[in-house]
């Protein structure tokens, strides 16, 4: 008999300090939605959901059939599940991370390096950057979602000089007039005003920074309790991002990256060398397999400066949100393609009154997770129809082809991650 290709995952928590707390995160709600048993401490935070193979968060195997425990053996076993040009291109392993978070506090201002630089940086500092890979990250937003990517048009950093003296004097006065006068040339005089900029500010010696934190902090306090609106230099989030990391240099990136707020379905797709950073919000993140990151702030962790002014991409975009395609075969499939091997997303969405959906067949493994709706998956490897509900994941080998009976009125949503070659 065919080896079963379908099966449902258990996937691994991580209680990260920044996560949501108890049911107010979606990480939680998805657990205890698919897991009746499944007891959420309120006074826990649930961070993110960890749908893959990796060795920190391999996903427990929900089928007493199979006989491995989990699917990082499970894949080790039957490679041919991959799909076969993910096979040979990924050295037998699930090439992506698939993942739910809950945003309660800023995570760190940070890049990632692409493959030549990641390489390099493994080779000389493996304690700081623990492998050689790239690692594009794309982030779809399940509630309104906020975070920082990417330069901001230099304009806007240019009245952000003015209208903010603390963010300018930590720039110095030449490095803003360079940055002001590069406004009419081309994009190389921008580039190296911008990094100019960047570069001082990072620099910046932490006690100047804080006295100049301090000082910002202290003057929209003033304005806000005088009831004066700040909004205009973000005082409100300024405010919220000193609370979280007092004194912390990432609290200025406001004036550089664009502020994005996702409503669900929106998407932001972080490539090599943007800089971001995730502020609040609950999403589904797919990334490549790697832990290569260079911070930039709002963190206690190891910043490398020279690596992160060097690295970064100083290209100013307003556009930062990632738009999906609509398939041409599936009226309710929706796909993000970012211009990267390792991942796409799709996400389904199916109107309740519909009551079978065909999931379209890949010549790449594949994770599902169910958000809303009820369904029972089968599929021609697996014997017993599998029930799926909100929280449930499910894992597809490839080419197999899945069929789901809705068995509720409700709307179905459904993420899927996969590896299109
Ligand atoms: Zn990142």
């Amino acid at each position: 008999m065919a080896v079963q290709q379908v099966f449902p995952l258990s996937c691994v928590v991580q209680h990260y300090a920044w996560g949501k707390m108890g049911s107010n995160s979606e990480v939680a709600r998805l657990l205890a939605g698919s897991d009746p048993q499944a007891r959420i401490s309120e006074d826990k935070p649930y961070a993110e959901l960890w749908m893959g193979s990796h060795p920190r968060g391999d996903a427990k195997i929900l089928d007493n059939c199979i006989s491995q425990k989990t699917l990082g053996q499970w894949i080790a076993e039957n490679q041919d599940c991959l799909g076969s040009k993910v096979k040979d291109t990924f050295n037998g392993k699930l090439p992506f991370l698939f993942k739910v978070l809950s945003v309660e506090t800023a995570l760190s201002i940070q890049a990632h390096p692409n493959k030549e630089l990641a390489e390099k940086l493994h080779l000389q500092a493996p304690q700081h950057y623990p492998d050689a890979n790239h690692k594009p990250e794309m982030a779809i937003a399940l509630t309104s979602f906020q975070g920082l990517c990417g330069f901001r048009p230099i304009e806007e950093i240019v009245t952000f000089l003015t209208k903010v003296p603390e963010f300018r004097f930590l720039i110095g006065d030449n490095a803003a007039t360079q940055l002001k006068q590069s406004m009419n040339s081309d994009s190389q005089s921008v580039a190296s005003a911008l990094q100019s900029c960047f570069s001082h500010l990072m620099k910046s010696e932490k006690k100047v920074v804080v006295e100049q934190l301090n000082l910002l902090v202290k003057r929209i306090s003033q304005q806000v309790a005088a009831g004066n609106n700040m909004e205009d230099i973000y005082g409100e989030l300024l405010l919220q991002l000193h609370q979280q990391y007092p004194g912390d240099i990432g609290c200025f990136a406001i004036y550089f990256l664009n502020l994005l707020a996702l409503k669900p379905g929106e998407a932001m797709f972080l490539e090599a060398n943007v800089p971001h950073a995730y502020l609040k919000g609950d999403c589904v993140e797919c990334m490549a397999c790697s832990d290569n990151t260079v911070r930039a702030g709002l963190t206690p962790k190891f910043i490398d400066v020279p690596t992160l002014c060097e690295m970064l991409s100083y290209i100013p975009s307003k556009d930062r949100l990632f738009l999906p395609t609509r398939s041409l075969e599936d009226p309710y499939l929706s796909i993000y393609d970012p211009p990267v091997p390792d991942f796409t997303v799709m996400r389904m969405e199916v109107p309740g009154s519909i009551t079978e959906y065909k999931v379209l067949a890949v010549d790449s493994a594949s994770i599902v997770l169910v958000v809303q709706g009820r369904v029972t998956a089968s599929s021609p490897t697996v014997q017993t129809p599998i029930p799926l509900q909100r929280g449930g994941v499910l894992f597809i080998g490839a080419n197999e082809s899945v069929s789901l009976k809705l068995t509720a009125p409700d709307d179905l949503l459904m993420f899927r991650a996969c590896c299109l070659l």
